[in-house]
């Protein structure tokens, strides 16, 4: 496989510092007017007054990283680090990554490839959601590889690409929709779009993908019938003169089941060490995998309360006994679910204590009557796990998620930009 890098002149893009320590994270630029991405500060610890963190495990994102790449096999493994790295934040997640030895890097919008670049990131980069508007441009100096699938994006890349007069086709990667019914050329379509792509001598497809919609499930029967439409797609384009490098089909849940990986594949959730689907999901390696984000607060405050006493706004809850309540640095607006009030659980003392009353913005409170010893400014696990006093314990996103009623994707990402991020090296 050749790495488009090599191939597309690229401008403006410089190695930034060292990645893995507080100093860089203060050198990371916030306010260049090409980053239009709002992400959450890199935070040191002399800026933040409130407790709430999420901790980002740089040494398990770089054993994900191997895990995935042994069950790659001999294909490309693109880490996908859309949406800020799945909320982790995406410019320290490359920089860790790509010295780890990622080949190149999936994201959703051409404003995140951006950000990538101007941290000094150098691997392809593949811009998968397809959205371009005016920023043509953008993607030929940036070095990026477009994901295509109608005809209006490869009109408006080819002029781009002629006004830049490069000196070789400009690489793109092309969509079949085989199933997923979201985006991708349909398959009735592929031979009249590989006819209009044969045509323009200013764009060379990279490669060929499909989005699997089903890849988490035990069952492959979807799977299999998304990658047979697949493969005749795969042959239409080459019926009709265009020569695709390589293809690509695997999420992490694919990847992990070893279906559809053919020479790349593009792991999100696996690579921030949650297996996919929900917790029932099992492949060889997936047990291998380590949770990357730890999110914490503190206890702020601490009642005790007779019985009957009512909890939070609209009095959701009460206590049917002597209770004692505490109160968390934390609530929706920092990313814990409104839906997790009187469902959701926390670590204290590494004890589970559960959330009781409606979640606030900026506070939920929590029942700790069956954990002795707790006070103000105990340690409050509300993702991740906690060694204390009284036992150990361990929330997962997949726990989070199947209480908020959502997947742990949403519960990742959800994670607000008012949680400063703080990068560990264990
Ligand atoms: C988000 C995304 C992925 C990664 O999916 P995970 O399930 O998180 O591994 C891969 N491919 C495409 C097209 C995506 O949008």
């Amino acid at each position: 496989m050749k790495s488009a890098h090599t191939e597309n002149a690229r401008v403006g893009a410089h190695r930034a510092p060292d990645t893995d320590s507080e100093r860089e994270l203060e050198l990371e630029p916030t306010s260049s007017p090409a980053l239009r991405v709002l992400r959450p500060r890199r935070a040191k610890p002399a800026d933040v007054v409130r407790p709430t963190r999420a901790e980002i495990n740089l040494a398990h994102l770089r054993h994900n990283l191997r895990v995935l790449e042994k069950a790659a096999g001999e294909a490309a493994v693109w880490p996908v680090i859309k949406a800020d790295a799945y909320g982790h934040g995406a410019p320290a997640v490359a920089r860790t990554l790509e010295r780890a030895g990622a080949k190149g890097f999936c994201v959703a919008l051409v404003e995140e490839a951006l950000e990538l670049r101007q941290a000094g990131i150098e691997v392809p980069i593949l811009v998968m959601s397809g959205y371009y508007a005016a920023a043509h441009a953008e993607l030929i100096e940036g070095d990026l590889i477009p994901v295509v699938y109608d005809a209006g994006q490869l009109h408006d890349i080819a002029r781009a690409a002629r006004h830049a007069k490069l000196d070789a086709p400009f690489r793109v990667d092309v969509k079949v929709d085989t199933g997923m019914g979201r985006l991708g050329v349909p398959l009735e379509d592929v031979a009249d779009f590989a006819r209009r792509l044969a045509d323009l001598e200013e764009i060379q497809v990279r490669g060929l993908m499909t989005h699997l919609a089903c890849a988490d499930s035990e069952d492959p029967a979807s799977t299999e019938a998304q990658l047979e439409r697949f493969d005749e797609a795969s042959r239409a384009f080459r019926r009709e003169g265009v020569a695709w490098e390589i293809r690509h089909a695997a999420n992490s849940a694919a990847l992990l089941r070893g279906r559809g990986v053919f020479d790349m594949a593009r792991p999100g959730i696996g690579i921030f060490g949650v297996a996919p689907g929900d917790r029932g999901f099992s492949a060889p390696l997936s047990s291998q995998l380590k949770p990357v984000m730890r999110v914490c607060s503190d206890i702020i405050a601490i009642r005790d309360v007779p019985p009957g006493t009512p909890i939070g706004y609209g009095e959701t809850w009460r206590a049917n006994r002597t209770s004692r309540i505490a109160t968390i640095a934390m609530g929706y607006a920092d990313g814990l679910s409104r839906s997790l009030s009187n469902r959701g659980r926390v670590v204290v003392r590494g004890k589970l204590a559960p959330i009781v009353g409606a979640v606030s913005m900026d506070m939920a409170m929590i029942d700790v009557s069956g954990i002795d010893g707790v006070s103000v400014h105990d340690e409050v696990v509300v993702l991740g796990s906690c060694q204390g006093a009284e036992g150990s314990a361990e929330v997962t996103a997949h726990d989070v998620a199947e209480a908020a009623d959502t997947i742990a994707w949403d519960v990742l990402t959800a994670v607000s930009r008012r949680v400063p991020r703080f990068f560990r090296e264990p």
